[in-house]
Protein backbone atom coordinates (compact mmCIF):
# COMPACT_ATOMS: atom_id res chain seq x y z
CA UNK A 1 0.00 0.00 0.00
CA UNK A 2 2.69 2.28 -1.17
CA UNK A 3 2.27 6.52 -1.01
CA UNK A 4 2.65 8.64 -4.22
CA UNK A 5 6.58 9.22 -4.87
CA UNK A 6 7.43 12.63 -3.87
CA UNK A 7 8.27 15.42 -6.22
CA UNK A 8 11.74 16.39 -4.93
CA UNK A 9 11.58 20.57 -6.32
CA UNK A 10 14.57 22.40 -6.65
CA UNK A 11 15.58 25.86 -7.78
CA UNK A 12 19.22 26.04 -8.43
CA UNK A 13 22.30 23.82 -9.59
CA UNK A 14 23.52 23.98 -5.55
CA UNK A 15 20.81 21.27 -4.89
CA UNK A 16 20.83 18.92 -6.87
CA UNK A 17 23.07 16.93 -5.21
CA UNK A 18 21.36 16.97 -2.39
CA UNK A 19 18.63 15.94 -4.57
CA UNK A 20 19.51 12.83 -5.46
CA UNK A 21 20.81 11.82 -2.18
CA UNK A 22 17.53 12.03 -1.19
CA UNK A 23 16.07 10.27 -4.35
CA UNK A 24 18.45 7.28 -3.62
CA UNK A 25 15.78 6.79 -0.13
CA UNK A 26 12.72 7.14 -2.88
CA UNK A 27 14.05 5.62 -6.45
CA UNK A 28 10.84 6.62 -7.90
CA UNK A 29 10.49 10.21 -6.56
CA UNK A 30 10.67 12.79 -10.09
CA UNK A 31 13.63 15.53 -9.53
CA UNK A 32 12.29 18.52 -10.77
CA UNK A 33 14.91 21.67 -11.96
CA UNK A 34 13.73 25.25 -12.89
CA UNK A 35 14.72 25.48 -16.31
CA UNK A 36 17.67 27.41 -17.53
CA UNK A 37 18.72 27.15 -13.80
CA UNK A 38 18.92 23.51 -13.45
CA UNK A 39 21.31 21.11 -15.45
CA UNK A 40 20.32 17.55 -15.56
CA UNK A 41 17.00 16.93 -13.52
CA UNK A 42 14.71 14.58 -14.15
CA UNK A 43 12.10 17.36 -15.42
CA UNK A 44 12.21 21.26 -16.03
CA UNK A 45 9.61 23.58 -15.18
CA UNK A 46 8.74 27.15 -15.90
CA UNK A 47 7.08 28.60 -12.71
CA UNK A 48 8.00 27.33 -8.90
CA UNK A 49 4.54 28.81 -7.77
CA UNK A 50 2.67 27.11 -10.49
CA UNK A 51 4.69 23.98 -9.96
CA UNK A 52 4.20 23.41 -6.44
CA UNK A 53 0.66 24.05 -6.39
CA UNK A 54 0.30 21.90 -8.93
CA UNK A 55 1.84 19.39 -7.13
CA UNK A 56 -0.11 20.03 -4.19
CA UNK A 57 -2.97 19.85 -5.49
CA UNK A 58 -2.20 16.82 -6.95
CA UNK A 59 -1.60 14.98 -3.56
CA UNK A 60 2.07 14.98 -4.36
CA UNK A 61 4.16 14.61 -1.02
CA UNK A 62 6.72 17.62 -2.18
CA UNK A 63 10.41 18.40 -1.03
CA UNK A 64 11.27 21.81 -1.78
CA UNK A 65 14.94 21.93 -1.45
CA UNK A 66 14.77 25.71 -0.23
CA UNK A 67 13.61 28.14 2.56
CA UNK A 68 10.80 27.01 4.40
CA UNK A 69 9.12 30.56 3.97
CA UNK A 70 9.23 30.00 0.12
CA UNK A 71 7.17 26.81 0.55
CA UNK A 72 4.94 28.41 2.88
CA UNK A 73 3.64 31.41 0.85
CA UNK A 74 3.77 29.67 -2.09
CA UNK A 75 1.05 27.03 -1.07
CA UNK A 76 -0.61 29.80 2.05
CA UNK A 77 -3.34 30.31 -0.81
CA UNK A 78 -4.12 26.75 -0.87
CA UNK A 79 -4.47 26.00 2.46
CA UNK A 80 -7.38 26.94 3.64
CA UNK A 81 -9.23 25.07 1.32
CA UNK A 82 -10.61 21.97 2.09
CA UNK A 83 -8.83 18.50 0.33
CA UNK A 84 -6.47 16.32 0.75
CA UNK A 85 -3.23 17.62 2.02
CA UNK A 86 0.19 15.76 1.15
CA UNK A 87 3.24 15.90 3.17
CA UNK A 88 5.13 19.23 2.16
CA UNK A 89 9.06 19.51 3.89
CA UNK A 90 11.34 21.96 3.22
CA UNK A 91 15.31 20.73 2.89
CA UNK A 92 17.99 23.23 3.32
CA UNK A 93 20.33 23.15 -0.36
CA UNK A 94 23.06 21.65 1.54
CA UNK A 95 21.43 18.78 3.08
CA UNK A 96 21.69 20.07 6.71
CA UNK A 97 18.46 21.00 7.71
CA UNK A 98 14.82 18.90 7.36
CA UNK A 99 11.80 20.53 8.13
CA UNK A 100 8.27 19.29 8.16
CA UNK A 101 5.87 21.66 7.04
CA UNK A 102 2.49 20.22 5.96
CA UNK A 103 0.65 17.17 6.23
CA UNK A 104 0.81 15.47 10.05
CA UNK A 105 -1.52 13.42 9.02
CA UNK A 106 -0.34 12.45 5.89
CA UNK A 107 2.91 10.79 7.22
CA UNK A 108 5.30 13.99 7.01
CA UNK A 109 7.26 13.98 10.45
CA UNK A 110 7.56 9.97 8.98
CA UNK A 111 8.89 11.03 5.75
CA UNK A 112 11.14 14.03 8.11
CA UNK A 113 12.80 11.04 9.71
CA UNK A 114 13.53 9.46 6.69
CA UNK A 115 15.38 12.08 4.67
CA UNK A 116 16.96 12.86 7.73
CA UNK A 117 18.36 9.56 8.17
CA UNK A 118 19.39 9.38 4.93
CA UNK A 119 21.27 12.76 4.93
CA UNK A 120 22.47 11.92 8.60
CA UNK A 121 20.86 15.05 10.23
CA UNK A 122 18.10 15.25 12.69
CA UNK A 123 14.51 16.23 11.51
CA UNK A 124 12.70 19.40 13.14
CA UNK A 125 9.69 17.70 14.60
CA UNK A 126 7.30 19.91 15.84
CA UNK A 127 4.07 17.88 16.96
CA UNK A 128 4.03 17.42 21.13
CA UNK A 129 2.58 14.10 20.26
CA UNK A 130 4.93 12.77 17.81
CA UNK A 131 7.81 13.85 20.09
CA UNK A 132 6.04 12.45 23.05
CA UNK A 133 5.17 8.74 22.11
CA UNK A 134 7.45 8.81 18.95
CA UNK A 135 4.69 8.34 17.19
CA UNK A 136 1.51 10.21 15.55
CA UNK A 137 -1.48 8.94 17.07
CA UNK A 138 -3.45 10.19 14.60
CA UNK A 139 -2.21 8.94 11.55
CA UNK A 140 -2.29 4.95 12.38
CA UNK A 141 -0.45 2.74 9.52
CA UNK A 142 -1.65 2.37 6.18
CA UNK A 143 -4.40 -0.85 6.63
CA UNK A 144 -5.27 0.68 9.35
CA UNK A 145 -8.20 3.50 9.63
CA UNK A 146 -8.72 6.33 12.53
CA UNK A 147 -12.48 6.72 13.55
CA UNK A 148 -12.82 10.44 14.49
CA UNK A 149 -9.98 13.08 14.23
CA UNK A 150 -11.32 15.87 16.17
CA UNK A 151 -12.22 13.44 18.89
CA UNK A 152 -8.86 12.10 18.54
CA UNK A 153 -7.20 15.20 19.15
CA UNK A 154 -8.85 15.76 22.46
CA UNK A 155 -7.89 12.36 22.77
CA UNK A 156 -4.03 13.14 22.51
CA UNK A 157 -4.32 16.39 24.53
CA UNK A 158 -5.30 14.40 27.65
CA UNK A 159 -2.59 12.16 27.12
CA UNK A 160 -0.51 14.86 26.88
CA UNK A 161 -1.79 16.31 30.33
CA UNK A 162 -0.34 13.27 31.89
CA UNK A 163 -2.81 10.67 31.35
CA UNK A 164 -2.31 7.12 30.97
CA UNK A 165 -3.70 4.43 28.29
CA UNK A 166 -4.67 1.04 27.63
CA UNK A 167 -4.91 -0.63 24.75
CA UNK A 168 -7.59 -2.93 23.26
CA UNK A 169 -7.46 -5.03 20.50
CA UNK A 170 -3.88 -6.03 18.60
CA UNK A 171 -2.32 -2.57 18.03
CA UNK A 172 1.55 -3.79 16.68
CA UNK A 173 2.41 -0.39 15.29
CA UNK A 174 2.11 1.00 19.00
CA UNK A 175 4.46 -1.61 20.20
CA UNK A 176 7.74 0.49 19.66
CA UNK A 177 5.65 3.57 21.04
CA UNK A 178 6.74 5.33 24.36
CA UNK A 179 2.57 5.12 25.41
CA UNK A 180 2.08 5.37 29.84
CA UNK A 181 0.65 2.48 29.33
CA UNK A 182 -1.68 0.97 32.59
CA UNK A 183 -4.01 -1.35 32.74
CA UNK A 184 -6.06 0.23 34.99
CA UNK A 185 -6.36 3.57 32.99
CA UNK A 186 -9.38 5.79 32.41
CA UNK A 187 -7.93 6.42 29.02
CA UNK A 188 -8.25 3.25 26.14
CA UNK A 189 -6.96 2.60 22.32
CA UNK A 190 -9.47 0.12 21.38
CA UNK A 191 -8.49 -1.24 17.56
CA UNK A 192 -11.81 -3.17 16.07
CA UNK A 193 -13.55 -4.05 13.27
CA UNK A 194 -16.99 -4.09 15.90
CA UNK A 195 -19.02 -0.75 15.30
CA UNK A 196 -18.78 0.82 18.69
CA UNK A 197 -20.43 4.07 19.93
CA UNK A 198 -18.14 6.63 20.05
CA UNK A 199 -16.98 7.88 23.86
CA UNK A 200 -14.73 10.42 24.87
CA UNK A 201 -12.74 8.21 26.55
CA UNK A 202 -11.48 5.92 23.62
CA UNK A 203 -9.47 6.03 20.31
CA UNK A 204 -10.58 4.15 18.29
CA UNK A 205 -8.71 3.05 15.40
CA UNK A 206 -10.35 0.16 12.67
CA UNK A 207 -8.05 -2.32 11.33
CA UNK A 208 -9.25 -2.23 7.54
CA UNK A 209 -9.74 -6.33 7.39
CA UNK A 210 -13.25 -6.51 5.84
CA UNK A 211 -14.23 -7.18 2.09
CA UNK A 212 -17.62 -7.44 0.53
CA UNK A 213 -18.17 -9.44 -2.07
CA UNK A 214 -20.94 -8.06 -3.96
CA UNK A 215 -22.02 -8.86 -7.71
CA UNK A 216 -25.25 -6.32 -7.39
CA UNK A 217 -25.67 -3.48 -5.09
CA UNK A 218 -25.42 -0.17 -3.41
CA UNK A 219 -23.88 1.61 -1.60
CA UNK A 220 -26.76 2.13 0.74
CA UNK A 221 -27.20 -1.46 0.62
CA UNK A 222 -23.81 -2.55 1.31
CA UNK A 223 -23.85 0.08 4.64
CA UNK A 224 -26.72 -1.67 5.60
CA UNK A 225 -25.32 -5.01 5.33
CA UNK A 226 -22.60 -4.12 7.27
CA UNK A 227 -24.67 -2.19 9.80
CA UNK A 228 -26.74 -5.90 10.78
CA UNK A 229 -23.29 -7.37 10.86
CA UNK A 230 -22.44 -4.94 13.48
CA UNK A 231 -18.76 -4.41 11.25
CA UNK A 232 -17.91 -0.28 11.09
CA UNK A 233 -17.63 0.89 7.79
CA UNK A 234 -14.31 1.78 8.51
CA UNK A 235 -13.29 -1.51 8.84
CA UNK A 236 -14.38 -2.39 5.00
CA UNK A 237 -11.24 -2.55 2.46
CA UNK A 238 -12.41 -3.28 -0.78
CA UNK A 239 -15.26 -4.68 -2.81
CA UNK A 240 -14.72 -7.55 -4.74
CA UNK A 241 -17.03 -8.58 -7.81
CA UNK A 242 -16.63 -11.05 -10.28
CA UNK A 243 -15.05 -9.90 -13.51
CA UNK A 244 -18.21 -9.85 -15.50
CA UNK A 245 -19.23 -7.05 -13.35
CA UNK A 246 -16.47 -5.19 -14.40
CA UNK A 247 -18.38 -2.83 -16.85
CA UNK A 248 -20.86 -2.43 -13.57
CA UNK A 249 -21.87 0.78 -13.29
CA UNK A 250 -23.51 0.98 -10.24
CA UNK A 251 -20.69 -1.25 -8.61
CA UNK A 252 -18.37 1.32 -9.50
CA UNK A 253 -20.65 4.20 -8.32
CA UNK A 254 -20.99 2.22 -4.94
CA UNK A 255 -16.85 1.95 -4.26
CA UNK A 256 -16.57 5.46 -5.03
CA UNK A 257 -19.43 6.61 -2.62
CA UNK A 258 -17.95 4.08 -0.16
CA UNK A 259 -13.92 4.86 -1.35
CA UNK A 260 -12.96 2.24 -1.30
CA UNK A 261 -11.06 0.14 -4.45
CA UNK A 262 -13.87 -2.13 -6.63
CA UNK A 263 -11.83 -5.72 -7.41
CA UNK A 264 -12.37 -8.15 -9.57
CA UNK A 265 -11.78 -12.23 -9.31
CA UNK A 266 -12.39 -14.36 -11.89
CA UNK A 267 -13.41 -17.27 -9.84
CA UNK A 268 -17.47 -17.98 -11.02
CA UNK A 269 -19.90 -19.20 -8.59
CA UNK A 270 -21.56 -17.26 -5.55
CA UNK A 271 -20.06 -14.35 -3.72
CA UNK A 272 -19.36 -16.37 -0.82
CA UNK A 273 -17.22 -18.13 -2.57
CA UNK A 274 -15.41 -14.81 -3.97
CA UNK A 275 -15.12 -13.56 -0.40
CA UNK A 276 -13.82 -17.15 0.94
CA UNK A 277 -11.57 -16.52 -1.55
CA UNK A 278 -9.69 -13.32 -0.57
CA UNK A 279 -9.31 -13.86 3.01
CA UNK A 280 -6.88 -16.98 4.29
CA UNK A 281 -7.19 -15.95 7.52
CA UNK A 282 -10.91 -16.26 7.56
CA UNK A 283 -12.01 -14.94 10.98
CA UNK A 284 -16.23 -15.14 9.59
CA UNK A 285 -17.92 -14.95 6.71
CA UNK A 286 -21.65 -13.74 6.31
CA UNK A 287 -23.89 -14.75 3.38
CA UNK A 288 -26.34 -11.22 2.88
CA UNK A 289 -27.99 -12.81 -0.26
CA UNK A 290 -27.45 -14.11 -3.78
CA UNK A 291 -25.74 -11.05 -4.59
CA UNK A 292 -23.44 -9.89 -1.44
CA UNK A 293 -21.46 -11.29 1.40
CA UNK A 294 -19.04 -10.51 4.04
CA UNK A 295 -16.09 -11.47 4.54
CA UNK A 296 -13.50 -10.33 7.55
CA UNK A 297 -9.89 -11.49 8.07
CA UNK A 298 -8.23 -11.74 11.24
CA UNK A 299 -5.48 -8.23 10.26
CA UNK A 300 -5.75 -5.75 7.99
CA UNK A 301 -5.76 -6.92 4.13
CA UNK A 302 -4.13 -5.61 0.73
CA UNK A 303 -6.61 -4.39 -1.76
CA UNK A 304 -3.78 -4.64 -3.83
CA UNK A 305 -3.08 -8.24 -3.20
CA UNK A 306 -7.02 -9.37 -3.64
CA UNK A 307 -8.49 -9.99 -7.09
CA UNK A 308 -7.47 -7.10 -9.83
CA UNK A 309 -8.21 -3.70 -10.36
CA UNK A 310 -10.48 -3.00 -13.77
CA UNK A 311 -7.92 -2.29 -16.24
CA UNK A 312 -7.71 1.41 -17.67
CA UNK A 313 -6.63 2.70 -21.14
CA UNK A 314 -6.23 6.27 -21.59
CA UNK A 315 -5.90 7.74 -24.91
CA UNK A 316 -4.28 10.95 -24.30
CA UNK A 317 -3.32 14.68 -26.01
CA UNK A 318 -0.05 16.30 -25.20
CA UNK A 319 -0.92 19.50 -26.95
CA UNK A 320 1.38 21.11 -29.41
CA UNK A 321 4.49 20.36 -27.13
CA UNK A 322 5.03 22.99 -24.38
CA UNK A 323 4.42 21.68 -20.74
CA UNK A 324 2.31 24.31 -19.88
CA UNK A 325 -0.55 23.53 -22.90
CA UNK A 326 -0.66 19.64 -21.44
CA UNK A 327 -4.38 19.83 -19.32
CA UNK A 328 -3.80 18.17 -16.05
CA UNK A 329 -5.95 15.41 -16.34
CA UNK A 330 -3.07 14.23 -18.97
CA UNK A 331 -0.07 15.28 -16.13
CA UNK A 332 -2.38 13.36 -13.86
CA UNK A 333 -3.06 10.10 -16.23
CA UNK A 334 0.51 10.04 -17.21
CA UNK A 335 1.54 9.52 -13.05
CA UNK A 336 -0.76 6.89 -12.87
CA UNK A 337 0.51 5.22 -16.13
CA UNK A 338 2.03 1.49 -15.52
CA UNK A 339 2.19 1.02 -19.76
CA UNK A 340 3.09 3.94 -22.40
CA UNK A 341 2.76 3.10 -25.62
CA UNK A 342 3.09 5.76 -28.88
CA UNK A 343 5.30 7.21 -31.53
CA UNK A 344 8.72 7.14 -29.88
CA UNK A 345 9.00 10.96 -30.20
CA UNK A 346 5.60 11.64 -28.89
CA UNK A 347 6.84 9.22 -25.81
CA UNK A 348 10.05 10.70 -25.17
CA UNK A 349 8.48 14.15 -25.38
CA UNK A 350 5.43 13.18 -22.57
CA UNK A 351 7.97 11.79 -20.10
CA UNK A 352 10.30 11.06 -18.01
CA UNK A 353 9.10 8.04 -16.72
CA UNK A 354 9.67 6.14 -13.49
CA UNK A 355 11.84 3.02 -13.63
CA UNK A 356 8.82 1.44 -13.15
CA UNK A 357 6.78 2.80 -15.81
CA UNK A 358 7.20 0.54 -18.85
CA UNK A 359 7.50 2.12 -22.52
CA UNK A 360 6.23 0.87 -25.47
CA UNK A 361 7.85 2.86 -28.55
CA UNK A 362 6.97 2.13 -31.88
CA UNK A 363 7.02 3.08 -35.34
CA UNK A 364 4.37 5.70 -36.66
CA UNK A 365 2.37 3.65 -38.99
CA UNK A 366 1.55 0.55 -36.67
CA UNK A 367 -1.07 2.39 -35.48
CA UNK A 368 -3.58 -0.85 -35.39
CA UNK A 369 -1.10 -2.98 -33.97
CA UNK A 370 -0.20 -0.73 -31.22
CA UNK A 371 -4.32 0.23 -30.46
CA UNK A 372 -4.50 -3.68 -29.88
CA UNK A 373 -1.63 -4.02 -28.20
CA UNK A 374 -2.67 -1.30 -25.34
CA UNK A 375 -5.88 -3.41 -24.95
CA UNK A 376 -4.31 -6.40 -24.54
CA UNK A 377 -1.90 -4.51 -21.85
CA UNK A 378 -5.27 -2.91 -20.40
CA UNK A 379 -7.32 -5.95 -20.41
CA UNK A 380 -4.46 -7.81 -17.48
CA UNK A 381 -5.63 -5.08 -15.32
CA UNK A 382 -3.24 -2.32 -16.01
CA UNK A 383 -3.53 1.27 -16.53
CA UNK A 384 -2.29 1.83 -20.22
CA UNK A 385 -1.85 5.37 -22.01
CA UNK A 386 -1.33 5.64 -25.75
CA UNK A 387 -0.41 9.28 -26.70
CA UNK A 388 -0.82 11.43 -29.52
CA UNK A 389 0.37 14.59 -29.97
CA UNK A 390 -2.22 17.73 -30.03
CA UNK A 391 -5.51 16.02 -29.68
CA UNK A 392 -5.68 12.71 -29.49
CA UNK A 393 -8.90 12.62 -31.42
CA UNK A 394 -7.53 14.77 -34.46
CA UNK A 395 -5.54 12.76 -36.93
CA UNK A 396 -4.23 10.50 -34.29
CA UNK A 397 -4.47 7.34 -32.27
CA UNK A 398 -8.21 7.75 -30.27
CA UNK A 399 -9.85 7.06 -33.94
CA UNK A 400 -7.60 3.99 -34.49
CA UNK A 401 -8.15 2.59 -30.74
CA UNK A 402 -11.95 2.91 -31.24
CA UNK A 403 -11.21 0.89 -34.36
CA UNK A 404 -10.01 -1.79 -32.81
CA UNK A 405 -12.33 -2.05 -29.98
CA UNK A 406 -15.08 -1.76 -32.82
CA UNK A 407 -13.39 -5.39 -34.52
CA UNK A 408 -13.06 -6.98 -31.21
CA UNK A 409 -15.65 -9.52 -29.35
CA UNK A 410 -13.42 -9.94 -26.36
CA UNK A 411 -14.98 -9.36 -23.33
CA UNK A 412 -11.96 -8.29 -21.60
CA UNK A 413 -11.32 -5.55 -24.09
CA UNK A 414 -14.32 -4.02 -23.70
CA UNK A 415 -14.70 -4.48 -19.92
CA UNK A 416 -11.84 -2.03 -19.87
CA UNK A 417 -12.17 1.43 -18.24
CA UNK A 418 -11.62 3.91 -21.60
CA UNK A 419 -10.93 7.52 -21.67
CA UNK A 420 -10.17 9.74 -24.31
CA UNK A 421 -8.23 12.61 -22.80
CA UNK A 422 -8.26 15.84 -25.10
CA UNK A 423 -5.21 18.11 -26.03
CA UNK A 424 -4.72 21.24 -27.50
CA UNK A 425 -4.62 20.43 -31.20
CA UNK A 426 -1.69 21.98 -33.60
CA UNK A 427 -4.27 23.83 -35.55
CA UNK A 428 -5.53 25.86 -32.53
CA UNK A 429 -2.17 26.40 -31.06
CA UNK A 430 -0.88 27.89 -33.82
CA UNK A 431 -4.07 29.93 -34.60
CA UNK A 432 -3.59 31.20 -30.65
CA UNK A 433 -0.11 32.53 -31.20
CA UNK A 434 -1.09 34.37 -34.77
CA UNK A 435 -4.01 36.01 -33.13
CA UNK A 436 -7.74 34.61 -33.81
CA UNK A 437 -7.40 33.41 -37.98
CA UNK A 438 -10.17 30.45 -37.23
CA UNK A 439 -12.18 32.86 -35.25
CA UNK A 440 -15.28 32.19 -37.44
CA UNK A 441 -16.01 28.65 -38.94
CA UNK A 442 -13.57 26.77 -40.15
CA UNK A 443 -12.44 23.27 -42.00
CA UNK A 444 -9.97 21.03 -40.26
CA UNK A 445 -7.98 18.54 -43.48
CA UNK A 446 -5.29 16.19 -43.47
CA UNK A 447 -3.64 16.77 -46.96
CA UNK A 448 -2.51 12.90 -46.62
CA UNK A 449 -3.59 10.57 -48.78
CA UNK A 450 -2.25 7.63 -47.40
CA UNK A 451 -5.80 6.47 -45.93
CA UNK A 452 -7.93 8.33 -47.98
CA UNK A 453 -7.75 8.65 -51.92
CA UNK A 454 -6.27 11.81 -53.36
CA UNK A 455 -9.43 12.22 -55.08
CA UNK A 456 -11.71 12.87 -51.68
CA UNK A 457 -9.04 15.50 -50.73
CA UNK A 458 -9.61 17.45 -54.08
CA UNK A 459 -13.41 17.27 -54.02
CA UNK A 460 -13.24 18.65 -50.18
CA UNK A 461 -10.65 21.45 -51.07
CA UNK A 462 -12.79 22.70 -53.52
CA UNK A 463 -16.04 22.94 -51.82
CA UNK A 464 -14.58 24.00 -48.58
CA UNK A 465 -12.82 26.51 -50.25
CA UNK A 466 -15.85 27.47 -52.39
CA UNK A 467 -17.90 27.42 -48.93
CA UNK A 468 -15.19 30.46 -48.02
CA UNK A 469 -14.42 28.69 -44.98
CA UNK A 470 -10.85 29.23 -43.35
CA UNK A 471 -8.88 26.07 -43.46
CA UNK A 472 -6.22 24.30 -41.61
CA UNK A 473 -4.49 21.79 -42.94
CA UNK A 474 -2.64 19.15 -40.98
CA UNK A 475 -0.31 16.37 -42.74
CA UNK A 476 0.51 18.99 -45.49
CA UNK A 477 3.60 17.69 -47.44
CA UNK A 478 5.95 14.75 -46.89
CA UNK A 479 9.07 13.46 -48.58
CA UNK A 480 6.60 10.27 -49.70
CA UNK A 481 3.95 13.15 -50.54
CA UNK A 482 5.86 16.09 -52.18
CA UNK A 483 3.09 16.99 -54.87
CA UNK A 484 0.34 17.30 -53.23
CA UNK A 485 0.42 20.83 -51.03
CA UNK A 486 0.71 22.16 -54.59
CA UNK A 487 -2.18 21.19 -55.91
CA UNK A 488 -4.06 21.44 -52.70
CA UNK A 489 -3.26 25.26 -53.13
CA UNK A 490 -4.13 25.43 -57.00
CA UNK A 491 -7.76 24.20 -55.99
CA UNK A 492 -8.04 27.13 -53.14
CA UNK A 493 -6.38 29.66 -55.40
CA UNK A 494 -9.46 29.44 -58.00
CA UNK A 495 -11.82 30.57 -55.12
CA UNK A 496 -9.52 32.79 -53.12
CA UNK A 497 -8.12 35.87 -53.87
CA UNK A 498 -3.50 35.98 -53.70
CA UNK A 499 -3.87 38.42 -50.82
CA UNK A 500 -6.06 35.79 -48.74
CA UNK A 501 -3.56 35.91 -45.83
CA UNK A 502 -1.79 32.86 -44.68
CA UNK A 503 -0.14 31.41 -41.17
CA UNK A 504 2.49 28.91 -41.42
CA UNK A 505 3.23 27.32 -37.40
CA UNK A 506 5.86 25.02 -37.17
CA UNK A 507 6.83 23.07 -33.98
CA UNK A 508 4.31 25.45 -32.09
CA UNK A 509 5.04 24.56 -28.19
CA UNK A 510 7.98 23.51 -29.14
CA UNK A 511 12.12 24.46 -28.97
CA UNK A 512 12.77 26.58 -32.50
CA UNK A 513 9.22 27.11 -33.08
CA UNK A 514 8.42 29.52 -35.79
CA UNK A 515 5.25 31.56 -36.98
CA UNK A 516 4.89 33.02 -40.03
CA UNK A 517 2.54 35.44 -41.67
CA UNK A 518 2.45 35.05 -45.63
CA UNK A 519 -0.41 35.15 -48.49
CA UNK A 520 -1.71 32.38 -50.95
CA UNK A 521 -0.12 34.47 -53.53
CA UNK A 522 2.99 34.00 -51.26
CA UNK A 523 3.05 30.68 -50.66
CA UNK A 524 5.32 27.79 -52.09
CA UNK A 525 5.46 24.78 -50.89
CA UNK A 526 8.90 24.47 -50.15
CA UNK A 527 8.59 26.84 -47.23
CA UNK A 528 6.04 24.11 -45.59
CA UNK A 529 6.94 20.69 -44.12
CA UNK A 530 5.43 17.64 -42.05
CA UNK A 531 6.23 19.41 -38.80
CA UNK A 532 3.81 22.21 -40.08
CA UNK A 533 0.36 23.61 -39.44
CA UNK A 534 -0.76 25.62 -42.69
CA UNK A 535 -3.96 28.38 -41.41
CA UNK A 536 -5.37 29.57 -44.64
CA UNK A 537 -7.47 32.52 -44.22
CA UNK A 538 -11.13 33.19 -45.41
CA UNK A 539 -12.22 36.34 -47.55
CA UNK A 540 -12.96 38.69 -44.02
CA UNK A 541 -9.75 37.16 -42.52
CA UNK A 542 -7.94 40.27 -41.72
CA UNK A 543 -3.83 41.52 -40.83
CA UNK A 544 -2.52 44.63 -39.00
CA UNK A 545 0.66 45.00 -37.43
CA UNK A 546 1.58 44.07 -34.05
CA UNK A 547 3.18 47.02 -31.58
CA UNK A 548 6.12 44.60 -30.64
CA UNK A 549 6.87 43.60 -34.50
CA UNK A 550 4.65 41.31 -36.86
CA UNK A 551 1.13 40.89 -37.56
CA UNK A 552 -2.58 40.08 -35.83
CA UNK A 553 -4.26 37.54 -38.26
CA UNK A 554 -8.06 37.10 -37.45
CA UNK A 555 -11.33 36.37 -39.02
CA UNK A 556 -14.19 38.20 -37.27
CA UNK A 557 -17.08 36.44 -36.20
CA UNK A 558 -19.05 38.47 -38.29
CA UNK A 559 -20.01 37.33 -41.99
CA UNK A 560 -21.18 40.84 -44.58
CA UNK A 561 -22.14 43.02 -43.39
CA UNK A 562 -20.56 44.33 -40.45
CA UNK A 563 -23.22 45.06 -37.66
CA UNK A 564 -23.87 47.94 -35.73
CA UNK A 565 -21.32 48.83 -32.58
N1 LIG B 1 -3.14 15.00 -33.22
C1 LIG B 1 -2.32 16.07 -33.71
C2 LIG B 1 -2.16 16.06 -35.22
C3 LIG B 1 -1.42 14.89 -35.76
S1 LIG B 1 -1.19 14.97 -37.50
C4 LIG B 1 -2.93 17.41 -33.26
O1 LIG B 1 -4.09 17.43 -32.80
O2 LIG B 1 -2.24 18.42 -33.34
C5 LIG B 1 0.43 15.63 -37.59
C6 LIG B 1 0.42 17.02 -38.21
O3 LIG B 1 -0.03 17.97 -37.25
C7 LIG B 1 1.77 17.52 -38.64
O4 LIG B 1 2.07 17.06 -39.96
C8 LIG B 1 1.61 19.01 -38.59
O5 LIG B 1 0.91 19.46 -39.71
C9 LIG B 1 0.68 19.18 -37.42
N2 LIG B 1 1.39 19.44 -36.15
C10 LIG B 1 1.45 18.65 -35.07
N3 LIG B 1 2.14 19.24 -34.09
C11 LIG B 1 2.51 20.45 -34.54
C12 LIG B 1 3.23 21.55 -33.97
N4 LIG B 1 3.70 21.48 -32.73
N5 LIG B 1 3.42 22.65 -34.72
C13 LIG B 1 2.93 22.71 -35.97
N6 LIG B 1 2.24 21.71 -36.55
C14 LIG B 1 2.04 20.59 -35.85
Amino acid sequence: MGRTAPAIVILGHGSLATARRIQQRYPHAVIHGLAGRVDGADRDYQEFGTTLRELYQQDTPIIALCAAGIVIRTLAPLLLEKGAEPPVLAVAEDGSAVVPLLGGLGGVNVLAREIAAALDVAAAITTSGELRFGTCLLNPPSGYALGDLESGKRFVSDLLAGESVRIEGPAPWLDAAQLPQDRQARLAIHVGHVERQPSANELLIYPRNVVVAVTAGTADAIRAALREANIALQSLACLLSDEREMANLSLREAALELGVPLRFSARPGIVLELARSVAPSLLTSIEINDSMAIAVAAGPLDPLLIGRPRGRLAVIGLGPGAAELMVPAVKAELARANDVLGYETYVRMAGPFRPDQVMHCTDNREEMQRARHAFELAAQGRSVVVVSSGDPGVFAMAAAVLEALHESSDANWHNVDLEILPGVSASLATAAQAGAPLGHDFCVMSLSDNLKPWAIIEKRLDLASQADLALAFYNPISRSRPWQLGRALEIVAQHRTADTPVVLGRDIGRPGQTLRVTTLGQLTPDQVDMRTMVLIGSSTTCVFPRAEGGEWVYTPRWYGDKPAG
